[in-house]
């Protein structure tokens, strides 16, 4: 790191601010961890200046024996984690693994169905302004009543519309998705089942959350959020689609592989399959419940009533305040948050009436129950008295006396 700052200090500075804002701040959001420095140190290491487009073993550059072993390690590693046939780990992040499957099975116009972003989705599974939505028909599922997946309605639509390819998964929904009930309908109306995995493949590898590999042609995932890798994608598979979709990605849809990307997805394989990332797990899951209770017990409403992973939404109507700006005084607390729509939001996207709250960051840097408790209570503190500046100075005090207890990179 010397070097950064010898080299370019004006960047330095930054880094390192940065880095000061991880240590200090309490980090809340759902798609964000901390990885190992075994992790970042595959990924800063020489490997970033090889070329080797192709797989292992069928590259089209010389000098390519060492990045080999790098990205069969990767392979292996990741398949033994969710017992999947085969898999790509060149996917340089969770959308462009989304956009091999669709090149890899389907026609611009083919009808594909997914869950809708307002209602949980990720922009990936046909939002408008996405690719997905731009070349496809997209027929969307969303929530019933209960602020479950409507499954019955996702069914009687599938039958209706015939998708080619169906969706499983989200960025902000924290129940068990019933992957076998979505596999039975793709099969009824002969589509392709995808799941993306993406915000619980940690919570699946430590056997936590419902494994989508048995039940789905194809499962997507990225490596950075639960599953505490590196930033970047990864696509799983039957057997039978391993050629159709290793070449969606390349010469598909990239060209050279990021090896040292793949080196740290490498290592944080190898972490995901040790003991202690199950207790890991076992422990986001249970601060995320006692988030959950806290904010209840403190007058807020959990969407879709707890959770059952690392997520949930909390709908803040009841407190006066929109997501735009509990995003900002939280972040003024140094409690770092993103504002989320709920369910049939009556406030504009940029606004909404919530946040989606995600444990697997505060789990790593080692926070237990108490801790979690203590987060949540300090979230409803700032959300009761959010146009307070002394309230916001007490609570950021606290958070500091906490962070300081647990120091991220020690
Ligand atoms: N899929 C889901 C379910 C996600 O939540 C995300 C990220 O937010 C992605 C895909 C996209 O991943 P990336 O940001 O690496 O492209």
């Amino acid at each position: 790191n010397i070097l950064v700052e010898q080299t370019d200090p004006e960047l330095w500075k930054a880094i390192l601010a940065e880095n000061a804002r991880q240590e200090h701040h309490i980090e809340l959001i759902a798609s964000e961890n901390y990885a190992s420095p075994a992790v970042m140190a595959a990924q800063g290491s020489q490997l970033t200046n090889k070329y080797a487009e192709g797989y292992p073993g069928r590259r089209y550059y010389g000098g390519c024996e060492y990045v080999d072993v790098a990205e069969q390690l990767a392979i292996d590693r990741v398949k033994q984690l969710f017992g999947s046939d085969a898999a790509n780990v060149q996917a340089h992040c969770g959308a462009s693994a989304n956009e091999a499957v669709f090149l890899a099975f389907l026609k611009p116009g083919d009808t594909i169905m997914g869950m809708s972003l307002a209602e949980g989705g990720h922009l990936t599974h046909g939002m408008p302004l996405n690719m997905s939505g731009k070349w496809f028909n997209v027929v969307s599922y969303g929530l019933d009543a209960n602020e479950a997946i409507d499954y019955d309605a996702m069914e009687r639509r599938a039958h209706e519309t015939k998708p080619k390819l169906i969706i499983a998964g989200a960025s902000a929904y924290s129940l068990h998705i019933d992957f076998e009930r979505f596999a039975k309908v793709a099969k009824d109306v002969g589509a392709l089942f995808m799941v993306d995995m993406a915000h619980y493949a940690g919570l699946i590898a430590a056997g936590i959350y419902p494994n989508p590999v048995p039940h789905a042609d194809v499962v997507t995932s990225t490596t950075h959020k639960s599953l505490r890798g590196p930033r970047g994608g990864i696509i799983l598979m039957k057997a039978e689609h391993e050629k159709a979709i290793n070449s969606a990605i390349f010469p598909g849809l990239q060209g050279g592989p990021l090896m040292h990307v793949i080196a740290a997805k490498a290592v944080a394989f190898k972490e995901a399959l040790e003991p202690g990332f199950k207790t890991y797990q076992q422990q986001v899951l249970k601060n995320a419940q006692i988030v959950a209770e806290t904010l209840t017990q403190r007058g807020l409403r959990i969407v879709s009533g707890g959770t059952q992973s690392h997520v949930m939404l909390v709908d803040l109507r009841s407190k006066g305040i929109t997501g735009k700006e509990a995003e900002a005084v939280l972040g003024s607390a140094h409690m770092t948050i993103n504002k989320n729509a709920i369910p049939n939001d009556p406030e504009k996207p940029m606004v909404t009436s919530g946040v989606r709250i995600g444990t697997p960051a505060l789990t790593t840097r080692g926070f237990k129950d108490e801790e979690a408790r203590l987060t949540a209570n300090l979230v409803a503190d700032v959300l009761d008295n959010p146009r307070d500046a002394a309230n916001i100075e007490a609570v950021r005090a606290k958070v500091h006396a906490l962070t300081a207890r647990f120091p991220v990179y020690k």
